[in-house]
């Protein structure tokens, strides 16, 4: 199969065919890219386990186009999905609901629930209203690191995919905020850019009363997800890294340093790929550094952020990435 990355705009109009006759599309979106197909046609959402060489019993995430979509995949919609669609939507924050019967099984992995995501990315948006909602995970090969740019999707599934709407690079960069709402209280599943803090006013939890939204593992967070092909270690400070840096580089170990700009002076001539200067370019940058670095460098190092919220959501994607290795 021949894999052609097009201009998003430029190639709506068959990108709305593919999926209106079973085929696969990767659309762009703010977290990462998308490896979509028609939600509600079992042997398109096979293809996409098929390309992507995903098990099975990782369920994928139902996009739509507006609210009122969400009654077509959800049976039940309880009033706080409205109040969180009102805040966080289109956006990175994916609710999971009790399926619809309209959804078959493959898309959530036989189970009863339905993750359901709006996008923030109009041309994305506009092939999902034009067409169905759409079952996509991210747009990597199973196991490696989420794209961020259709080049990255390129590199993963040329021949795999008959069609890549480039949209440029991802706004956020990280995979998108995964809430249960389907087990009493609220759980999240997979941290993301909407942070515990943000939902807590519209989950009806007082910051500071005691009660907590809960975590869980999400099924698919049980694969070791995106490693990147080379040796990868977590830093949990300046000092530690380039100490390790310089013992790999005696070892003729080619490593290379993924740190933000502060710590550009501590870190001196060694090998580096910039993160920029915030907590969101960390985490805009990390999945594109990651990609860079394990095609050139034999050891990768990766800086620890502190803190709570989206430090915290971005620290869970490193340490799977490093396999939790720290230096
Ligand atoms: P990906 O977009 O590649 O990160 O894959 C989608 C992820 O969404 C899965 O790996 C799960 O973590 C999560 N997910 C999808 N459907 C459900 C569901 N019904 N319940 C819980 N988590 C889900
Ligand atoms: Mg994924």
């Amino acid at each position: 199969m021949i894999t052609r990355i097009v201009n998003a705009k430029d190639g709506l109009d068959e990108a709305v065919s593919l999926i209106r006759s079973g085929e696969l599309v990767v659309f762009p979106t703010e977290t990462v890219y998308g490896l979509g197909a028609n939600a509600y046609d079992a042997a398109a959402v096979k293809k996409i386990f098929e390309a992507k060489g995903r098990p099975q019993d990782n369920p994928l995430i139902v996009h739509i186009s507006c609210t009122d979509e969400v009654r077509d995949v959800a049976r039940e919609v309880p009033d706080v999905f409205y109040a969180l669609a009102e805040r966080f939507m289109p956006g990175a924050l994916t609710v999971v609901l009790p399926k619809s019967a309209r959804v078959p099984d493959i898309v959530t992995a036989g189970g009863d629930t339905v993750a359901v995501r709006m996008p923030d990315n109009a041309v994305a948006r506009e092939l999902i209203s034009r067409s169905f909602p759409i079952a996509a995970p991210s747009a990597n090969r199973s196991k490696h690191v989420s794209p961020t740019s259709a080049k990255h999707v390129y590199d993963d599934l040329n021949g795999r995919v008959p069609l890549i709407l480039d949209g440029g690079e991802c706004a956020v960069g990280i995979e998108s905020t995964v809430l249960d709402l389907t087990s009493g209280s609220p759980v999240i599943l997979r941290p993301g850019a909407v942070t515990a803090e943000m939902l807590a006013p519209y989950l009806g939890v007082t910051p500071g009363s005691g009660k907590v939204i809960g975590t869980a593992k999400s099924p698919g967070m049980k694969y070791e997800h995106y490693a990147p092909a080379a040796e990868a270690y977590a830093a949990r400070s300046a000092a530690s890294a380039a100490e390790f840096y310089d013992k790999c580089e005696a070892e003729g170990k080619n490593p290379v340093l993924l740190f933000r700009d502060v710590y550009a002076d501590a870190l001196g001539d060694r090998a580096r790929i910039s993160l920029g200067g915030s907590v969101d370019d960390f985490m805009h940058g990390v999945y594109s550094a990651l990609r860079a670095a394990e095609k050139e460098y034999g050891v990768i190092i990766v800086e620890m952020l502190d803190g709570d919220g989206r430090a915290a959501s971005v620290m869970n994607r490193v340490m799977k990435a490093v396999g939790g290795k720290t230096v």
